[in-house]
């Protein structure tokens, strides 16, 4: 009898979810989705969780009744809204130049599904190029500063420099930095998904670690502090001294060869992203002087 009467509740219930409660439910789950893929790896998945427990909290404290703290909360709340559009400007804006930029076919929900799987593929080119490109410009003393692109976007990095979006070769990028010529000054950032150079003369955020050794000059700090407020790796070659050096998670590798230099770039490039992440990366401060291979 008991048995019965829950069946024929729940077919009631199923009989009051139309077909616009799941398109309803669909839709908001997939943005949920978007969004969360789009922030993950970000400073702003910092931020989102922050006021993802600011909401909690407030809504218990209404919950209890306690008015003072709720009211409190509330303002912080407001505030923070505020805050966050003026702190987040370039990140909200390079958000939504992409959603603008999203076409179908590049960004169907079925490749974003196997992305992950996608994301291990990188081609050997990509490796092998930038290996040869920084290997040369080390002997060359020509200094240079390559960004690959991971999981995080690097859109309004790309935005800061000038868009070229060219098949990558080592000689196009050993062309890119020869000195006194316009695009020479600023970083390349490489794009893992078009597998292109997306753009040259690009404006690095420059790394606030006060620990690291005077002679790293703006160019090893600017491609630090990329690793840091992204999951991007970043290779630099000194105009000084040639050396070779690697910048991921906020720490460097420094005195590569061409065999390191591959070795540490296959690792990175074809790492699942979950695991970059389980990593807890931008873990500031990092002391570099730990990964330096003399
Ligand atoms: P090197 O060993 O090659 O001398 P360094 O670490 O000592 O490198 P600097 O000598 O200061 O660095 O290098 C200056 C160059 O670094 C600039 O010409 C420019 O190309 C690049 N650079 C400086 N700041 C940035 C930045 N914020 N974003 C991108 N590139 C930058
Ligand atoms: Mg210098």
């Amino acid at each position: 009898m008991g048995d019965i009467g829950i069946f024929s509740t729940a077919r009631e219930l199923l009989s009051m979810i139309s077909i616009q409660n799941i398109i309803d439910i669909a839709i908001v789950a997939f943005i949920a989705y978007k969004l969360i893929s789009w922030i993950s790896g970000t400073q702003a998945a910092e931020v989102a969780k922050g006021v993802v427990l600011l909401l909690l909290v407030t809504q218990l404290a209404s919950l209890l009744g306690l008015v003072t703290l709720n009211y409190i909360l509330r303002s912080v709340l407001t505030i923070g809204v505020v805050l966050i559009v003026v702190l987040f400007q370039p990140e909200l804006r390079a958000f939504l130049s992409r959603l603008g930029r999203t076409s179908f076919k590049e960004n169907s929900f079925i490749r974003k599904i196997f992305a992950l799987s996608e994301n291990n593929f990188v081609p050997v080119e990509i490796i092998e190029e930038v290996t040869k490109a920084c290997v040369e410009m080390g002997k060359a003393r020509c200094g240079a500063l390559i960004v690959l692109e991971r999981a995080s976007s690097l859109a309004s990095i790309v935005d800061t420099g000038v868009l070229l979006d060219a098949q990558i070769s080592a000689e196009l990028l050993t062309n890119i930095f020869v000195q006194n010529t316009p695009l020479h000054d600023g970083a390349a950032v490489i794009s893992r998904e078009h597998h292109r150079i997306m753009a040259a003369g690009c404006l690095l955020p420059l790394t606030q670690n006060k620990n690291l050794r005077k002679e790293l000059g703006t160019r090893h700090r600017a491609g630090l502090g990329i690793s840091e407020v992204s999951d991007a790796v970043a290779v630099i070659v000194s105009e000084e001294t040639g050396t070779i050096s690697l910048a991921a998670n906020g720490s460097l590798s420094r005195f590569l060869n061409a065999e390191t230099l591959k070795e540490q770039l296959t690792e990175y490039l074809t790492q699942r992203e979950s695991t970059v992440y389980a990593d807890g990366f931008r873990r500031f401060g990092s002391d570099d002087e730990k990964k330096e291979k003399k």
